[in-house]
C-alpha cells in the first residue's frame, strides 16, 4: 500500500457494527459484561478504547511498525518511553532539541536517577564519544528543532547497535509522510500528533510507533499504568487529520522552500536554516532519508536585534505570532522566549539559537500571500 493510501485505509475498515465509513467516536469510559470477565475485548476505557485503536493502527502502518500506542500529549509519549529506562541508565540526546524535551528529562526524569547528555548529533563523532555502558538510549531529533540541522538516523542506528543502544527518534518535525525512522533501523518513533498528524491545530496527542513486539508491551502496560491516555474524541479528529496528510504536508514543503528562497535574499536576513538548501551542511543526508524537505524553516536577522525580532513578529497578518507547528495555518514563533525559553541563554547561544532567531511553520495558504506578508513584515524594520 502506497502512502496516499495509508493515511485514508492503513488498519482501518468500515465500522463492523454499522458500515460507518468513518470510524465512530466510543465516547464511553466502560463497557458491559455479561459475567464477570466474560466481554468482547473491552473493560474500561482507558486500558482499551475502539476509536483510540483504529488510530494506533493506521499509525503503525504510517510508519511501517506493528503497534502504534497513544498518549494525552507528545510529552506524556515521551515520558513513557523514558520510563523504560532505570535509574543510573543514561540518554544521549541532540543539543538542539524541543525545549519540553529537555525539561521533562533535565528537571522531571533526573529527578529519579536519569542522566542525559547533549550533543550535535549532526557530528557523529560526538555521540560516538558520549555513549559509555551505562548509554541505553539514543534520543534523536531530526530535523532538530529550531536549527533545522539534520541527523543521519542510520549512523545513529550503527553506533547504537553496536552498544546494545536503543533509538528513538522524535520524528514530530517531518511526520511520517516525509521520513520513517523504522525502516533505518530505529527501535521507537515519537510523534506530537497535536502537529502535523493532527494537522489542524485543534487537538494535543502523542504517539509511539514501534516493531518490536517486547517493547510495543512495555509501552501498552505504561499507557494504562500511568493513565495519560487521548481521549475518543481527540483519537478522532487525529484520525481525521491524517487522511489529507499527504496533501498538507506536501503543500507546506512546496511553500517552505519558496519562503526560504526569498527570505535568503533578503538584505534584513541573516542565516536561513533550511535542509533544502544544496549548501545545507546535511543536505545530501536530508535528501538521502526524507521524502521532502519539511516546511519548518528558521531564519535570524543581520542587527540580532530583540526589538527588530520584535517588531516582525508582531507585523505579519497570515503568519500568526503563536507555539506550535504543523498545522494548515501558517505559524510564526520566537524559539528564545517561546518553544525554547527553558533552555539556558549561553546554551542556547552555542547552537546558534540568536535572540533574533525567527521560526516559521509554513503552512498550506497560498505562498504569494505569505511571501507578501513577511515582505511587509521585514520592510518595517
Ligand atoms: C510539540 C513537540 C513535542 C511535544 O508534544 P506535545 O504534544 O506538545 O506534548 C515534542 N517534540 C517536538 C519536536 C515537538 O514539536
Amino acid at each position: 500500500m502506497k502512502f496516499g493510501t495509508k493515511v485514508i485505509h492503513g488498519g482501518l475498515e468500515p465500522d463492523p457494527l454499522t458500515g460507518a465509513v468513518m470510524t465512530p467516536i466510543y465516547q464511553t469510559s466502560t463497557y458491559a459484561q455479561e459475567a464477570p470477565g466474560k466481554h468482547k475485548g473491552y473493560e474500561y476505557a482507558r486500558t482499551q478504547n475502539p476509536t483510540r485503536s483504529a488510530l494506533e493502527r493506521n499509525l503503525a502502518h504510517l510508519e511501517n511498525g506493528s503497534h502504534g500506542i497513544c498518549f494525552a500529549s507528545g510529552l506524556a509519549a515521551m515520558d513513557a518511553i523514558l520510563r523504560l529506562l532505570n535509574p543510573g541508565d543514561e540518554v544521549v540526546a541532540t543539543n538542539d532539541l524541543y525545549g519540553g524535551s529537555y525539561r521533562l528529562m533535565r528537571r522531571v526524569h533526573e529527578r529519579y536517577g536519569l542522566v542525559s547528555r547533549y550533543v550535535d548529533m549532526s557530528n557523529p563523532a560526538e555521540v560516538a564519544d558520549a555513549i559509555n555502558e551505562k548509554t541505553r538510549l539514543l534520543w534523536v531529533e531530526t530535523p532538530t528543532n529550531p536549527m533545522l540541522k539534520v541527523v543521519d538516523i542510520r549512523k545513529m542506528v550503527e553506533l547504537a547497535r553496536a552498544k546494545n543502544v536503543l533509538v528513538a527518534v522524535d520524528n514530530t518535525f517531518a511526520s511520517p509522510y516525509l521520513q520513517n525512522p523504522l525502516d533505518l533501523g530505529a527501535d521507537l518513533v515519537l510523534h506530537s500528533a497535536t502537529k502535523y498528524l493532527g494537522g489542524h491545530s485543534d487537538v494535543v496527542m502523542g504517539a509511539v510507533i514501534v516493531k518490536e513486539d517486547s517493547l510495543a508491551e512495555s509501552l501498552y502496560f505504561l499507557q494504562n499504568a500511568v493513565g495519560a491516555v487521548p481521549s475518543p474524541n481527540d483519537c478522532f479528529l487525529v484520525l481525521r487529520g491524517i487522511k489529507t496528510l499527504h496533501l498538507r504536508v506536501e503543500r507546506a514543503c512546496s511553500n517552505a522552500e519558496r519562503i526560504a528562497g526569498f527570505l535568503r535574499n533578503h538584505p534584513q536576513v541573516r542565516n536561513v536554516y533550511f535542509p533544502g538548501f544544496e549548501d545545507h551542511p546535511q543536505h545530501a543526508i536530508a535528501k538521502a532519508q526524507m521524502r521532502h524537505f519539511g516546511g519548518m524553516l528558521s531564519f535570524d536577522l543581520h542587527t540580532d536585534s530583540l526589538e527588530h525580532a520584535t517588531k516582525v513578529l508582531s507585523n505579519t497578518h497570515y503568519f500568526t505570532l503563536a507555539e506550535s507547528l504543523g498545522g494548515v495555518e501558517s505559524l510564526i514563533g520566537h524559539p528564545a522566549s517561546m518553544t525554547h525559553a527553558s533552555i539556558p541563554r549561553e546554551d542556547r547561544l552555542k547552537v546558534g539559537l540568536t535572540d533574533s532567531l525567527i521560526r516559521l511553520s509554513v503552512g498550506v495558504e497560498d505562498v504569494e500571500d505569505l511571501i507578501e506578508d513577511l515582505e511587509k513584515a521585514l520592510s518595517e524594520l
